[in-house]
């Protein structure tokens, strides 16, 4: 099963990501969590990566589309995958669709987290982030065991920079500008499913996996 994630900055793609990849057995393919574990790399990706992250902004396009063909050409995404944070871009999408399309392959459903704008700033100043393993955390509406601890891993956890309020703005409209038209763009290929965001993690999981198949 081949799956993309969509939705704002902080809409619950990661969360739902991994207990998709949990519970079907597939990578969970975050392009941020690739990107963040370069920059603690100290490598010339995550250098120039991050320039463009503390912005609030999107990292080129020619940075990133090879790394995901690269990473879903690997044997353990021979079964499939869930993309999380990736297309972000028309020009993305439709660099993904040829390199499925020269496999004779394409995605099965795009997924999108609706949350309104409203919502965001507080899920993104409450979210703690583990760089080691990418679990996310709130400080509300899924706290971890220990405070400041990650469950998964035991690292400690962060509030990225770029969940900072005014970052965060930016992201937006960034993602208003330049993600949101990929709904459009999967609308009109058939493998749109939409899913309120707003709702509890565990509520949200349910509607995915009706939208899935247990
Ligand atoms: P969130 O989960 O809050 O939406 P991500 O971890 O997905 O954030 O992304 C953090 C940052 O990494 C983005 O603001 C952007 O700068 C960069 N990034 C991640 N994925 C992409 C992508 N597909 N294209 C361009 N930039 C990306
Ligand atoms: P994204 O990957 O879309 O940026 P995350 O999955 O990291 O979003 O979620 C953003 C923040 O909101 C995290 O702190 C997460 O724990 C929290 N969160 C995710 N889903 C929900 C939900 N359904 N209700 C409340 N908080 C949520
Ligand atoms: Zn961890």
């Amino acid at each position: 099963m081949k799956i993309i994630m969509l939705g704002a900055p902080g809409a619950g793609k990661g969360t739902q990501a991994q207990r998709i990849a949990a519970k079907w057995n597939i990578p969970h393919i975050s392009t941020g969590d690739i990107f963040r574990a370069n920059i603690k790399n100290g490598t010339e990706l995550g250098k120039k990566a991050k320039s463009y992250m503390d912005q609030g902004l999107l990292v080129p396009d020619e940075l990133t589309v090879d790394l995901v063909v690269d990473r879903i050409n690997q044997e353990d995404c021979a079964n499939g995958y869930v993309l999380d944070g990736f297309p972000r871009t028309i020009p993305q999408a439709e660099a993904l669709d040829e390199a499925l399309k020269s496999l004779n392959d394409s995605l099965d459903y795009a997924i999108n987290v609706e949350v309104p704008d409203e919502n965001i700033i507080n899920r993104m100043s409450g979210r703690r982030a583990c760089l080691s393993c990418g679990a996310t955390y709130h400080i509300v509406y899924n706290k971890t065991k220990t405070e400041g601890i990650c469950d998964k891993c035991g690292s400690e956890l962060v509030l990225r920079d770029d969940d900072k309020p005014e970052t965060v703005q930016k992201r937006l409209s960034v993602y208003h500008d330049q993600t949101q038209p990929l709904i459009d763009y999967y609308t009109k290929k058939g493998i749109i499913k939409e899913v309120d965001g707003t709702l509890d993690m565990e509520a949200v999981f349910n509607a995915i996996v009706d939208i899935l198949g247990e």
